[in-house]
C-alpha cells in the first residue's frame, strides 16, 4: 500500500489507542530519530489537548517536568525526548495546546479577524490548527513533521487536532500518514495477548473517518505472527504495516526496536521517499551499547520535592536532570545509581543527613517555594563540609548560595525573599523585572525565561568544563543573586563563574578547587541541553568528580 509522492510536505500524525502512558511520545521522537537516520530533516511537534495555554501553569508533580525551549515556551516533557532524540533544537512553533489554538482564534475574533461571521470549533479552531502545523512545517524548513496528538482515542479533548489531521489527509492524501500506537494487554489470568481493544480503538478513528496506516503494537511481550495476521485483518492495515513494539529496557533502545520490524523502510515507501537506502544508526547505536556496558557505578544522590504522589515516587517531574545524568554517566563508561532523598526528610526525624555520606555526588535540582527548603540546605551544607561533589540547578544554585551567606560568610539570618521577604540578609531576591508582574497575579509565561547568553571567567571549574569563554543556557526562574551581596560573598570564597554579558546577573557560583572537589551551582537549567550524543559539560564535570571521589 505505497501512496504516491506527490512533492509536498511529508506530515506523519501519532495518535494513541487503548490507554494512555503506553510511550506515544518515545515512538514519535523514535520515528524522528529513523528519519533522520534515513537522511531527512525533520521536526517533531507535541499538542497537548489541555486548555493551559503552556506547561507552565502546571503541577510538576501531575504532569512532570516542565521543559522549556531556547524561546522560552514553557512545554511538556515529550518535547525534551524530542530534543534529545533529534539532536537538535525545536522552535516555539513544534509545540501547541487547546488552550494557544483557542488564545488566538479568540483574539482574532476580538479584533474582528473573522469579518463578523459566527466563530465555530470547525471550521475556525480546527483551521487554527492547521495552519499552526503548516508554519511549524514552513520554520522548520524540514521534509517531515511527525506530529504527536496528546491523549487517547476517544478523548473529546482531542477530537479537533484529530479532524485537522484529516482534513489535511483529505486535501493532501499522499503526504500525510497516521501511525497509531496501541496497547495489547497479556492478563495474567489469561497468559495470552488480547487483540480486541486495538481492533475497537481503530474503529475509534476510523469513526473520525481516519484509516492508520501503520500500527505500532506496545505491549510486554514480542507481537507474534498470528496476532499480527488477526491485527490485519480486523484492523484493515496490512501485516507489514504493524510493529511490535515490547518493552525494552531504556526508551533509547525503542528506535533500534522498531527497525528490527523494518519501520524506517515502512515509512521511506508511505511516504515515496528514498533519501537514503540504508539507514546510518552508527552513533546512536554507540551510545545505546555504552548505556547497556557501563563498568562500576556512580551514586548521585537528588535532593528534591516533587517526589511523593500517593504510593508513588514520581521521577518524572525531574526528567531531564536524570537523564543528563546517565548521559555523562555513560560518557564516562559507568553506570548511574539514581537515588531520591526527599529534602523533607531531613527537616524532621525520618531521616539524617549524614545518609549523603554514602552518596559520591548530591543534586538539588530546581523547585519553587518552601516545601523541603531547609532540609536541602541542609544537604548543601553536608555536602560542602564533606567534601562531596555538589551541584545544583537554579534552585540549587540559589539555596546553595543562602548555604555559604548563612555558614561561611557569616550572616547567619540569609534567605531568599522568595521564602522570607523581610529577611535581614536577602542574599536572593525578585529579580526587578518580576515584582509588577507578581503583584499583578501575572503568572503564566512571565518568568525570566529561555536562553540567554552568559560570560565565564577565567581559571574557574566552569570556564575549564565548557570550554569556552561565552556560552547560552535556558532558564527559568524569578529570583537571582542580590548584586548588593556580590562583593561580600566573593570575599567570603563564592566564585561567581558565570555572569550574564552585562555583568547584572549571577549565572553560575562555585568554590575553588583547592576548597571543595566540586561545589558548583547554575542559576540555568543545564539539563535541558545535555542531549544522548552531546552530554553537558557540567554534568560531565559533575559526575567526573563524583567518580573520582568513589575511587579516592
Ligand atoms: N524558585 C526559584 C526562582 O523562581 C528557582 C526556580 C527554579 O528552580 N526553576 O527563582
Amino acid at each position: 500500500m505505497t501512496k504516491r509522492a506527490s512533492g509536498g510536505h511529508k506530515y506523519i500524525f501519532v495518535v494513541g489507542g487503548v490507554m494512555s502512558g503506553v510511550g506515544k511520545g518515545t515512538a514519535t521522537a523514535s520515528i524522528g530519530k529513523l528519519l533522520t537516520a534515513r537522511g531527512l530533516s525533520v521536526n517533531l511537534v507535541k499538542i497537548d489537548p489541555y486548555l493551559n495555554v503552556d506547561a507552565g501553569t502546571m503541577n510538576p508533580t501531575e504532569h512532570g517536568e516542565v521543559f522549556i525551549l531556547d524561546s522560552g515556551l514553557e512545554t511538556d516533557q515529550d518535547m525534551g525526548n524530542y530534543e534529545r532524540f533529534l539532536g537538535r533544537d525545536l522552535g516555539p512553533e513544534d509545540y501547541m495546546t487547546s488552550g494557544m489554538v483557542y488564545k488566538s482564534v479568540i483574539e482574532r475574533e476580538r479584533n474582528l479577524g473573522y469579518g463578523g461571521k459566527c466563530v465555530e470549533a470547525i471550521p475556525h479552531v480546527r483551521d487554527e490548527i492547521v495552519e499552526r502545523l503548516q508554519r511549524s512545517a514552513r520554520m522548520a524548513k524540514s521534509d517531515v513533521t511527525v506530529v504527536e496528538i496528546g491523549g487517547t482515542l476517544g478523548d473529546f479533548s482531542n477530537a479537533l487536532f484529530i479532524d485537522a489531521a484529516r482534513v489535511m489527509h483529505l486535501k493532501h492524501p499522499s503526504d500525510v500518514l497516521f501511525v497509531m500506537v496501541s496497547y495489547l494487554p497479556v492478563p495474567s489470568t489469561i497468559g495470552e495477548m488480547k487483540t480486541k481493544p486495538t481492533q475497537n480503538a481503530v474503529r475509534q478513528l476510523n469513526a473520525y473517518g481516519v484509516q492508520p496506516d501503520v500500527i505500532i503494537a506496545r505491549s510486554t511481550h514480542t507481537l507474534d505472527k498470528k496476532r499480527k495476521e488477526k491485527l490485519a485483518i480486523w484492523c484493515n492495515v496490512q501485516a507489514d504495516h504493524i510493529i511490535s513494539a515490547p518493552d525494552v529496557d531504556s526508551i533509547y533502545d525503542v528506535p533500534l526496536n522498531f527497525e528490527r520490524d523494518k519501520l524506517s523502510e515502512l515509512l521511506m515507501g508511505l511516504l515515496g521517499k528514498h533519501a537514503k537506502q540504508t539507514p546510518d544508526f552508527s552513533q546512536w547505536q554507540a551510545f545505546v551499547n555504552r548505556a547497556h556496558n557501563g563498568q562500576g557505578s556512580v551514586k548521585i544522590g537528588i535532593v528534591g520535592k516533587y517526589f511523593d504522589t500517593g504510593d508513588f515516587v514520581l521521577s518524572d517531574a525531574y526528567f531531564s536532570v536524570i537523564e543528563a545524568i546517565k548521559f555523562s554517566a555513560y560518557h564516562l563508561g559507568v553506570k548511574p545509581e539514581i537515588a531520591w532523598l526527599n529534602a523533607k526528610d531531613y527537616e524532621g526525624n525520618s531521616a539524617s543527613v549524614s545518609e549523603l555520606k554514602d552518596h559520591d555526588g548530591v543534586l538539588v535540582p530546581g523547585g519553587f517555594g518552601e516545601t523541603g527548603i531547609e532540609g536541602k540546605i541542609s544537604a548543601i551544607k553536608f555536602a560542602r563540609e564533606n567534601k562531596i561533589p555538589y551541584f545544583g540547578l537554579c534552585y540549587g544554585m540559589q539555596l546553595m548560595t543562602v548555604e555559604y551567606a548563612r555558614n561561611v560568610a557569616g550572616l547567619k539570618e540569609a534567605h531568599t525573599t522568595e521564602i522570607d521577604p523581610n529577611t535581614k540578609h536577602p542574599v536572593i531576591m525578585i529579580l526587578p523585572e518580576q515584582i509588577e508582574k507578581l503583584a499583578k497575579k501575572d503568572f503564566g509565561g512571565s518568568m525570566r525565561l529561555g536562553a540567554y547568553p552568559c560570560d565565564l571567567v577565567e581559571n574557574t571549574i566552569a570556564r575549564e568544563a565548557y570550554g569556552a569563554a561565552s556560552i547560552s543556557e535556558r532558564h527559568r526562574h524569578r529570583y537571582e543573586v542580590n548584586p548588593d551581596y556580590i562583593e561580600q560573598l566573593s570575599k567570603a570564597g563564592l566564585i561567581f563563574s558565570g555572569v550574564s554579558p552585562d555583568r547584572r546577573l549571577m549565572e553560575i557560583a562555585e568554590l575553588s578547587k583547592k576548597e571543595h572537589p566540586f561545589m558548583l551551582g547554575t542559576q540555568f537549567h543545564p539539563e535541558m541541553k545535555a542531549r544522548p550524543l552531546s552530554p553537558h559539560p557540567l554534568f560531565n564535570a559533575f559526575l567526573k568528580a563524583a567518580i573520582e571521589k568513589k575511587s579516592a
